[in-house]
């Protein structure tokens, strides 16, 4: 596949990333990072790109950025490039949690630390992994909606299975719902992944599940915003918003405009300040070869990968301005426009 790439590729695709050399560029001595990203699909994405980099030049070091639009092959070839760049250390946030095991291997022959961001990368011998507790945001989500919906028919609207954190968000939402399915208060009658959390998939899904059920459902789970607004889409043509509860992640604009509006339930908020920041710091440590600190260590199925795990806030009507908006992750003007 790689024969394909050729450089008027790599420059769209640089151009599309933010592919934009730092400051530092003439200074030889400058750790370099190189941040492979899966997607920019979603909202967030760009947040994460750009406070990355700045939070890594504040640090006098250097980033390269890259972004697989969801394709895998082309994720690894861009790691590889990256590789071979003369990085001293590759982020990674894998668009496929496993197929990207090989670029650790390579990174590690040219003594290069990996460290995942965001998204788990499996069985690999990865050095970090810096994220939110995903287990817990779909906790969070469960723990919303079951209060306001004890009872029912409830729709699970996944990620795609080839992200580790659609595994983890699943893992919690069923620690919560798991209980109440066995007093028979809530039956699951509709449970997929998303492929590529593509939202027009998520579509299709919602539109099976309300047929199968005669449009007889009360709460649904999506595994994001993105989906969570799919999921939405298909309430209205039902003439159904606003009267079947649904939860989300991410606090992307759209969403918390949705609440506001009172056609999404809650969102799930995680501060990409935080995260790119303890990344950033992350990052230059190692690519020095210096001591990292860890809160946790995951399991990734072949090693137990030292962790930070950053913690996510659940978000409704009645917190928006506190959390929100209180950050500037989004301006009351543009929430409540
Ligand atoms: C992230 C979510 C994001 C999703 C789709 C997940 O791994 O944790 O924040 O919405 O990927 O890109």
């Amino acid at each position: 596949a790689c024969e394909k790439r050729d450089s008027s590729s790599i420059k769209s695709l640089s151009e599309n990333a933010n592919f934009t050399p730092s400051e530092n560029v003439n200074n030889e001595d400058a750790v370099k990072i190189g941040f492979a990203m899966g997607t920019l699909l979603e909202e967030r994405w760009l947040k994460d790109r750009d406070l990355f980099k700045d939070a890594v030049e504040k640090l006098g070091a250097e980033v390269e950025i890259m972004s697989a639009d969801g394709d895998d092959a082309l994720q690894i070839w861009q790691a590889e490039m990256l590789i071979s760049q003369g990085i001293d250390l590759l982020v990674i946030t894998p668009h496929n949690a496993e197929s990207t095991a090989a670029i650790v291997e390579k990174a590690h022959s040219e003594g290069i630390k990996v460290l995942s961001y965001d998204r788990l990368i499996k069985n690999a011998e990865v050095d970090m992994y810096v994220s939110y507790d995903n287990e817990k945001v779909g906790e969070l989500q469960a723990n919303a909606i079951t209060s306001l919906v004890p009872k029912g028919k409830y729709v699970y609207i996944g990620g795609a299975e080839t992200d580790n954190n659609a595994h983890l968000l699943k893992k919690g939402v069923f620690n919560i719902l798991q209980p109440l399915i066995n007093k028979n208060d809530i039956t699951v009658v509709f449970d997929q992944w998303t492929k590529d959390w593509l939202p027009s998939n998520a579509k299709a899904n919602m539109e099976m599940a309300l047929d199968a059920n005669n449009n007889q459902i009360d709460a649904v789970i999506a595994a994001n915003d993105a989906t969570a607004g799919a999921v939405i889409e298909v309430l209205e043509e039902r003439g159904l918003a606003g009267k079947i509860a649904v939860t989300g992640q991410d606090a992307d604009l759209a969403a918390a405009r949705r609440i506001i509006a009172g056609v999404q339930t809650m969102t799930v908020y995680k501060p990409i300040n935080e995260l790119t920041d303890t990344a950033a710091e992350i990052a230059v440590k190692l690519a020095k070869g210096e001591d990292v600190s860890n809160n946790r260590k995951v399991s990734n199925g072949e090693v137990k990968v030292p962790s930070v795990l950053l913690s996510p806030i659940a978000v409704d009507k009645t917190n928006m301005e506190e959390t929100i908006i209180a950050d500037g992750f989004h301006t009351k003007e543009d929430v409540y426009q």
